[in-house]
Order: structure tokens, then C-alpha cells, then sequence
């Protein structure tokens, strides 16, 4: 792990990094703890098999996307890979005010508008070990076709080089070691500091 600010005095924690570097995963291991709540992004991309509409995404067409943008409903939005994501202002808000965790698992785009936004938190980027390790995980999962694989290993090389933008970078060569860093920098591990809101 290097870090640039691993004291964490926001609420709001943005993760990013490659498709296939294995984020989802650490970021579903962070939920379990209920100090940590999941930030549901809209997408106009399609649902896939086992996604729920509101639990991983809030599935918009494009049009009720581009609406949802004219009434200032995002924070940010960004395209990726063809389709549109955007960050709800709305559940954000609310989950500060709760004084939880605010988990947002977002592009490198979309955590850099935020971050020029001056929206306080912690930017944590997830990196593979390797390119290699990062092709191979992607053809392993098989859920996208090979095109699809080249034009997300082309985007994850862009993406490494922001990585310094970062207030964190974990590297995911082992994904019990790679949740533990990320606890501890989260501040899970040393009290209830962030969920009191200290
Ligand atoms: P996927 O379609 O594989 O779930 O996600 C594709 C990419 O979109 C990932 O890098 C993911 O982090 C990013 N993404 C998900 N939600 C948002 C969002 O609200 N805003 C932005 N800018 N990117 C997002």
C-alpha cells in the first residue's frame, strides 16, 4: 500500500480502479461491516444476470438518465464503456447526515470530477499486480466478449497512470491482505471513529 494521506477524516470513501482489479469484490467484504453503506449509482447500461434494479444499479434508459441530469440529480456523471453512470446527490447526503460510510465505487473519471469538486474524502485506487494478472482475470470471469476485454485492458492502462491522484493505492495481489490495508485505512479496525463521526 502507498499513501499520500492515510488520515481519513471524511465520511465519503471513493474507490476506484481497473475493471477486473478486483474491487467489487473488496468493496462487497467492506459492506459487510453496517458502518459502510453502499452507494448505488444510475446506469443506462444493462442489467447483468444476478444485478438487482436499486441494489447494484439503478437502471436508467438514456433518456430518463439526461432528465435525471437536467434536474441536477447527480453529483457526477461520467460515460464509461459506452454507457452512462452518475453519482446520486440525494442518498449521499442523507448517509453523511447518518454518519455512515459512504462507500462509492466509481470510475477514474468520475472520482477525479469529484475530487476537483473538493468533495471531502478518501480516494482509494485498487490496482492490479500486473497487466498480465489484469488480463487474466478478465478473461477468467468471461462475462464480456473479447472486444470488450481489449477495450477495458486499453482503459486500465490510461487509468494506472492517475493513480498517484490518489490519496491511497492498494495493490490487489492477495485479496485478504489487500481488505485488511483497506480496513485499516478506512479506519474500521481502530474503533468507531468514523462512523461517530469524530
Ligand atoms: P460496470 O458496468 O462494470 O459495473 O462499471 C463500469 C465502470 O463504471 C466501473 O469502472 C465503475 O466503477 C464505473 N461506475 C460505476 N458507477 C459510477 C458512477 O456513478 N459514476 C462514474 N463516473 N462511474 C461509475
Amino acid at each position: 500500500m502507498s499513501t499520500s494521506n492515510s488520515h481519513f477524516e471524511g465520511r465519503m470513501l471513493v474507490i476506484s480502479g481497473p475493471s477486473g482489479c478486483g474491487k467489487s469484490t473488496l468493496c462487497k467484504r467492506l459492506l459487510e461491516d453496517d458502518r459502510v453503506q453502499f452507494s448505488v449509482s444510475a446506469t443506462t447500461r444493462p442489467k447483468r444476470t444476478g444485478e438487482l434494479d436499486g441494489r447494484e444499479y439503478l437502471f436508467l434508459d438514456k433518456e430518463q438518465f439526461r432528465a435525471r441530469v437536467s434536474a441536477g440529480d447527480f453529483i457526477e456523471w461520467a460515460e464509461v464503456h459506452g454507457n452512462l453512470y452518475g453519482t446520486l446527490r440525494v442518498p449521499l447526503e442523507e448517509a453523511l447526515a447518518a454518519g455512515k460510510i459512504y462507500l462509492i465505487e466509481i470510475d477514474v473519471q468520475g472520482a477525479l470530477q469529484l475530487k476537483a469538486l473538493g468533495v471531502d474524502g478518501l480516494y482509494v485506487f485498487i490496482s492490479p499486480p500486473s497487466a498480465e494478472a489484469l488480463r487474466e482475470r478478465l478473461e477468467g470471469r468471461a462475462t464480456d466478449p473479447q472486444d470488450v476485454i481489449e477495450r477495458r485492458l486499453k482503459k486500465a492502462a490510461d487509468e494506472m497512470l492517475e493513480a498517484y491522484r490518489y490519496d491511497a493505492t492498494i495493490i490487489n495481489d492477495d485479496l485478504e491482505k489487500a481488505f485488511r490495508e483497506l480496513r485499516e485505512l478506512v479506519g474500521l479496525d481502530s474503533g468507531a471513529r468514523c462512523a461517530e463521526g469524530e
